[in-house]
């Protein structure tokens, strides 16, 4: 079933040209060749023909992709992105999520995104040759090295891996998991406590960014880490022993680690809802649909009052949903001091409105609904993940709240229209 997308009369020409264009390669480019695109994914009876096809295939969709001006929405033009604010960007994948995968078609995928992302802001001329341009050309991977399992994720500041100055080399020491794209990774950009000789750095807990190149020695990929039943994954714990890199590997100034990893979360924590929301639009169209045509005790579903009752909820969470996150977008793009209090928002509803959306689709499917033939089961775990990974819900609780309390202990009030 294709995207139902038309011009909305309130937005500007520009935006709705993007939004209209990237819905017919959608329609026409990845939803009639889904299955072939991921059947690497969906079956282990997969021959190596079989593999080079669906790669061709991507090859091909990406290329019709960049032909339309449609490649990398996050990067700036002269990264050879699309230079989007985050309205539009937020228009755009909201119908793009719609195909499975179809990120990784339309060159915006994580973590690889967000180091792009934070490559950019703060990279040297030089870190962005070495380390940029290929990861935009596809030519490198990359990781964020971030979490920690003795400290808790949920507090950053906990974090306990060193970097400390040796020289004209940084040397880092630590244990990390949860390395998302760890496998295939050429680099991963590492949070660290900065440390000198003296400890003096250290003892102002400042934080620093570092790019670590996998092949280097005391880097040990211990394993992909299995999840939701699987064996493994590319989530992966990796331990730095020693391991030594250039001074000039530092990505910005030493204290700059805690602001630069902000930057990444907050984009990507909106860059996740917009993909959640095309994903919950494709979950309630397929549920939908479904409903017109499953018979049970001698009805249709679509005339049963359970199932009318899930079809509205799930209008309403999607809605509700992708307004919000529009909202958050504005508000980052016109850098409102609630903009940050806008993300924590979306990044609590939206995966748990994703979550009911999805339960709901896979209810009414029955069986089928947790088949490897219907992209529902995984977007059901997916919902589920987003409720920790980026920061679990309960920091983001604390922080609105915090930032709304202010306001009223300060005389004033909360500015719903704002
Ligand atoms: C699939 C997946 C991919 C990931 N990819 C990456 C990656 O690429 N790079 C990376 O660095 N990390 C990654 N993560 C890790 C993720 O960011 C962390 O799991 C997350 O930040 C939470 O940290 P933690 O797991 O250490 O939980 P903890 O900090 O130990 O928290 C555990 C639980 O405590 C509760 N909690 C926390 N604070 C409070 C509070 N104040 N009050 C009450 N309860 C509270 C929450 O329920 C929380 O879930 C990924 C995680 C997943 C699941």
């Amino acid at each position: 079933m294709p995207i139902n997308v038309t011009p909305i009369p309130t937005l500007d020409d520009r935006i709705n040209d993007i939004r209209m264009r990237t819905a017919r390669i959608i329609n026409e480019e990845i939803l009639p060749h889904e299955e072939e695109l991921w059947r690497t994914r969906r079956s282990t009876n997969v021959t190596d023909e079989d593999r080079a096809a669906s790669e061709k295939l991507r090859a091909s969709i990406k290329s019709k992709v960049k032909d339309e001006g449609l490649w990398a929405p996050h990067l700036p033009l002269e990264y050879g992105g699309m230079g989007l604010d985050f309205l539009a960007h937020a228009y755009m994948n909201e119908i793009l999520a719609y195909g499975v995968g179809a990120a990784s078609l339309f060159g915006v995928v994580a973590p690889n995104s967000g180091n792009q992302s934070i490559l950019v802001k703060y990279g040297t001329e030089e870190q962005k040759r070495k380390w940029l341009l290929p990861l935009i050309e596809g030519t490198m991977e990359s990781g964020f090295s971030m979490t920690e399992p003795e400290n808790a994720g949920s507090n950053p500041r906990s974090l306990k891996t060193t970097a400390v100055r040796e020289g004209d080399e940084w040397v880092v020491n630590g244990h990390k998991w949860f390395t998302s794209n760890g496998i295939d990774a050429d680099f991963f950009i590492v949070m660290c406590r900065a440390e000198d000789a003296t400890g003096e750095l250290g003892r102002s807990g400042q934080m620093v960014q570092i790019i670590v190149p996998t092949d280097t020695p005391g880097v040990t990929i211990v394993r992909g880490i299995g999840i939701w039943g699987s064996r493994s994954s590319d989530h992966c714990e990796v331990v730095y022993d020693d391991v030594r890199v250039p001074v000039d590997n530092a990505l910005g100034q030493v204290g700059d680690g805690h602001r630069a990893a902000q930057d990444r979360l907050g984009a990507g924590r909106i860059f996740h809802c917009m993909n959640s929301i095309g994903q919950m639009w494709r979950a309630f169209d397929l549920m939908v649909e479904r409903t017109l045509t499953r018979e049970v005790h001698g009805g249709l579903l679509k005339d049963m009052q359970f199932t009318q009752g899930a079809i509205a909820d799930s209008l309403m969470d999607v809605q509700s949903a992708r307004l919000m996150t529009i909202d958050a977008a504005e508000k980052v793009d016109r850098a409102d001091p609630q903009a940050r209090t806008a993300i924590s928002a979306i990044k609590v509803f939206v995966p748990a409105a994703y979550s009911r959306v999805a339960d709901r689709a896979i209810q009414i499917w029955g069986a089928a609904g947790v088949s490897n033939d219907l992209p529902l089961a995984g977007m059901y775990l997916t919902a589920r993940t987003l409720r920790l990974a980026d920061g679990p819900d309960e920091v983001h609780r604390i922080l609105m709240a915090k930032n709304v309390l202010r306001h009223y202990e300060s005389g004033g009030t909360w500015n719903f229209s704002a």
